[in-house]
Formats: structure tokens, sequence, C-alpha cells
């Protein structure tokens, strides 16, 4: 049957407007490539350490770069691999600052050295041309003198300059946050894991959200939760509970809700900031309750752990040295013993209790002792020197160890000056200019130490020291020592004046 030209017509108004509704119901997606801006501003401070953080140490290894898309590895070269999958993405990187001089070691950045690099960054984006979104990764441990939250304060700024373009954030699990990063950004992600194994897939995660949510695909929206708890870093590792069970139970939400993405911070104990402790960050995709109900959930089971996250006690100096030289006499070398507490690297206790329990065959890895350096550069290898070292780079560091030694390396290490001192029986000192946290075994090799000669490994590491040693199965035995210092296991003894007046177990005991 021949249809009549009225049927056709019909036909033809139908497919024109079940064209027009799929066309309004679909997803906007964007033209391609879209444009997503890349900076970052990272400072984990610790506010009780003596040195402020100033632009010349944010210099110190160069002024402020665009050049920051390349490499592969971190926050940004997990979001940059992500981007490169989907593809039809442009990555525009905005001049950041390095890292600073003495990382963590430092203490209170000045509000200039924080406006200075807020303005390079704000005015980099305002010269960007259009842009789709804004990624930033940062730490979430900043402390600035005058700028209470300094992450949520660096958001305000960016938005002030992009307006309603999505701004994404990637955390360090050591961030201290709350709810006013989460009213500045559209979505934050933080690490799951303790040495930080996962900073790639936090950058991919970004990435992915995104991406999605510049195609209209994804609405983020947030809930955030301050379960009340303060610990000390050296109980936060990932490889064991309660903190391995936390991260387990944000990935159970997360498996069960794959638009959800369900991030935990343990938080710096060594900031003293107004958004310190643990905090729950919860994105959810157009759905608040589900975000809140995650939220919730997670809060409440960390408060639940409380006893066991906060309450550790660990040896104090003679009693961890006894503790490792007994583990050497059964058989399990080397022995790592964690220094968690010195913050500044100059710290002195384990190496004098060492030599006075007649340790042999141990390695201090590293001590800063920039004024030894300066003493001992003009010598060479061979050498004969009489020091003093240590027990200046905070009021916590110790005594000053007068030692005989042997310069067995005398060398540079990056811009900084090396040196592997050699003493009693078997002994070794590694000299630095600051604190180097050391990771891995790389820089026995560098520097022509023997790993199998030495019985005690001496680091100045709190937990990220495991991703060398103990998920590489090389330490026989790993004991963590709790030596007077400003990283103290016992936050009771630090003089907070500005964290939180409810968190556990400081200011409420049950
Ligand atoms: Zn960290």
């Amino acid at each position: 049957m021949k249809r009549s030209s009225l049927e056709i017509l019909f036909v033809i108004l139908n497919v024109a407007a079940f064209v027009l509704i799929q066309a309004a119901a679909a997803p906007q997606e964007k033209q391609s490539p879209i444009h997503i801006a890349v900076a970052t501003f990272s400072h984990e401070t610790c506010t009780f350490c003596p040195d402020q953080t100033t632009v010349a140490d944010w210099e110190y290894y160069g002024p402020p770069t665009r050049d920051i898309l390349r490499g592969s590895s971190g926050y940004i070269g997990g979001f940059k691999r992500m981007c490169e999958e989907y593809g039809g993405v442009e990555l525009v990187g905005i001049i950041s600052p390095r890292d600073s001089r003495g990382g963590s070691s430092g203490s209170w950045l000045t509000q200039e050295s924080f406006d200075k690099y807020s303005s390079l960054i704000v005015a980099d984006l305002r010269q960007a041309g259009h842009l789709d979104g804004v990624f930033l990764a940062l730490h979430g441990a900043m402390a600035v003198t005058g700028i209470p939250r300094p992450e949520g304060e660096l958001v305000r700024r960016v938005r002030a300059a992009v307006g309603k373009t999505p701004i994404m954030v990637t955390l360090d699990l050591h961030a201290n946050e709350d709810q006013a990063l989460a009213d500045q950004a559209d979505a934050v992600f933080i690490i799951k894991r303790y040495p930080h194994y996962d900073a790639g897939l936090a950058g991919e995660t970004a990435a992915r959200v995104m991406i999605k949510t510049i195609h209209g695909r994804y609405k983020p929206v947030m809930a955030v939760r301050k379960p009340g708890i303060i610990t000390p870093s050296v109980f936060q590792g990932t490889g064991t509970s309660p903190a391995m069970q936390i991260m387990e139970r944000a990935r159970i939400w997360e498996n069960e809700n794959p638009d959800a993405y369900v991030s935990v911070a343990f938080g710096f104990a060594y900031a003293d900031v107004p958004d310190a402790g643990a905090v729950v960050m919860v994105v959810a995709n157009n759905d608040k309750k589900l975000a809140e109900r995650i939220a919730d959930d997670m809060s409440d089971f960390i408060w639940r752990l409380r006893k066991e996250f906060a309450g550790k006690i660990l040896p104090k100096t003679k009693e961890g040295i006894a503790l490792a030289i007994k583990a050497v006499r059964d058989g399990r070398r080397p022995v790592v013993l964690a220094d968690h507490s010195d913050r500044t690297g100059g710290s002195t206790y384990i190496l004098e209790e060492l030599i006075q329990q007649d340790a042999s065959n141990f390695c201090i890895t590293t001590l800063r002792d920039e004024k030894a350096l300066e003493a001992i550069a003009g010598k060479k290898a061979g050498d004969a020197v009489s020091l003093r070292l240590g027990g200046y780079s905070d009021e916590f560091a110790g005594n000053a160890v007068p030692l005989e030694a042997k310069i067995d390396f005398l060398g540079n290490l990056g811009r900084d000056p090396i040196a592997v001192l050699h003493f009693g029986k078997n002994n070794r000192v590694i000299l630095t200019p600051q604190l180097m946290q050391v990771t891995d075994t790389r820089i026995f090799d560098q520097l022509g130490i023997k790993l199998e000669e030495l019985d005690i490994i001496v680091l100045k590491s709190r937990v990220h020291f495991r991703r060398g040693y103990a998920d590489t199965g090389i330490a026989g035995a790993i004991i963590e020592v709790d030596a007077p210092g400003w990283g103290p296991a016992d936050l009771s003894t630090l003089p907070y004046k500005n964290i939180p007046k409810n968190l556990y177990p400081l200011y409420r005991k049950d």
C-alpha cells in the first residue's frame, strides 16, 4: 500500500522530534579537544619546627616553572596518563613553585611566599585562554602565617579567576582539611596508601571525573566529616590495622557505588592548624544523600577504632637500641630503626645511644649537619677528621656527639653535598645538609656502602621507609624508636594552640 504524503510528513516530523529530544537529553559533549589547566603548590608544614619556609626556600631548587607536565609519576603523571587514554584533552601547564628546601622539616610558610605563588598561579590561569577544567595537585598540610586554611584559600582565589569552571584537587593522606576546601573545589580525591604508592591512581581518578564532568556525564557533589581524631604519622601506615581497615572500608563503598569516590586523610599532627585531625571526603554523582550516608559511616567507623588508632606505646631510645642489638644477635639483620620523631634531621639521641651500648656495623642514614659538611669541605676520602656531630637542628636535637672518624666518601647528591664518615666498630654516619628521608636502599650503592655489611640501619622516617625496607622484605626487623623530637608518638607533649578542642585523644579521653 502506498503511503499518503500526509503519512510521510507525519513520519518525518516524528523523526525530527525524536532527534531533537535525544539532542536535549544527551550529555553536552564538548568540542574536542577540551582544555584542562594543571598546577601544583604542595607543602607539609611542621609548625613546631624552628625555621619558617620563605620565598628563598621555595626557590632553592630553581624558580617556579610551567614545565610541570613532564614525567609520568605522582598525581600529575596519573592525571596525564588518564587524559591520554581518553583522548581529546589538551593539558595546560600552569606556572607552579617547585619543592621547597627541607620539605616537611620546614615550619610556617611566610604569607609573602603563599601570596606570591598563589598570585603566580592565578595570573597564569587568567592568561591561559579558554579552560574547561582546572586540576590542582596539592598536599593538604600546608600551614601559612595569617592564613588558617591555605588550600581552601588557594582554591578560593583560583575560583575567583575561573568562575564556574570545574576545579578538582588531589591531596596526600596527611592532609588537614575540612568543609572549607569542599566549599571551593568541585571534587577532592585523596590517596589511600601510606607509604604513598597510589598518587598516580589519585591523579587518574581526578582526570576521569574531570573529563566526565566537563562532558556533562557527572555532577560532583561532596560530603565532608571530621571524625574528631588526631594521630601521629608513625601509627598511620596502611600496611597494618586500623589504618588498613579504614581504607579497606572506603574501597568497599567505592566497589558498591562505582560513581562514588571515598577519601580519608588521617591528617598531619605536626601542623598546629584549625582544621587538624582526620577527615572524610566523599564525592558522588549528583547524589548528596549517598555522599552523606557514606561519609557518616566512614566517620563513625574511624571513631570506633580511635583507641587502637591513637594509643600505641613505642620503645624509648635506650630500650629501642637494646631491642635492636638483641634482634641482630637473634640473626634478624639488618635491623631498621625508625627515628620517627626527628622532624629536622639533626637529632643525635640514637647515635649517642648506639655508641653507648657498644653497637657495631650500624649506619645513621642520614644525619643533618650542614656545619660539619662545611668543616670537611676541603678534605678528601681517606682523611681522618675529628668532629662534633649534630645536636643543633632544633631544641630537641640532643647533644653534639664527638667523633674521631675517617672520610669514606665526600661528594654531591643532586645539588647537595654528602659525606660518609667511618668510625668505631665498622660504623658509619651519612651527613647531609638538610633532613633526608631515605625510603629505599639506593643510597648505599651510590655511596659505596655494602648493604650486607650493615647490622643496624637508622632512618629518619616514620612510615615511608617501609616502601624500600619492609614491603621489599629487606629488613630482618623493624623497630620504631620514640626518641625526643618535634614529631613524637605521644602528641600530648606538643604545645598546640590552634587545633580543634574536641580531638581524641588530646581533649577527649574516651
Ligand atoms: Zn604523606
